[in-house]
């Protein structure tokens, strides 16, 4: 029984070393922000290669909008063409934290 529970700790803890790790890297860590096919903004999680809470087929992500809590393919927003309100708007809304 241990050896089969063994790695499966042992992947969990480089899994989460890595991801906190990248985060300390980057400052904002994994969070990016999204529009859904609605024109909602928020924030989300999003970790290279792999979704915890989202369907992803190659770039496409199909996820939970938590601003008008409907599941929409989203999209990622480049930072820099949001106004200063639809940053703020975006921060404040946050799908379900994993981390
Ligand atoms: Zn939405």
């Amino acid at each position: 029984m241990l050896s089969l529970l063994l790695p499966v700790v042992v992947l969990a803890i480089v899994i989460v070393v890595v991801v906190i790790s990248a985060r300390d890297r980057h400052g904002q860590g994994f969070e990016r922000i999204v529009r859904c096919r609605a024109g909602h903004l928020f924030t989300t999680t999003l970790v290279p290669g792999m979704s915890f809470k989202a369907v992803r087929l190659w770039n496409v992500r199909f996820e939970r909008c938590p601003v008008g809590r409907h599941w929409s393919i989203v999209e990622r927003v480049d930072e820099s063409t949001l106004s200063p309100e639809e940053l703020a708007e975006a921060r404040a809304h946050h799908d379900v934290r994993i981390l």
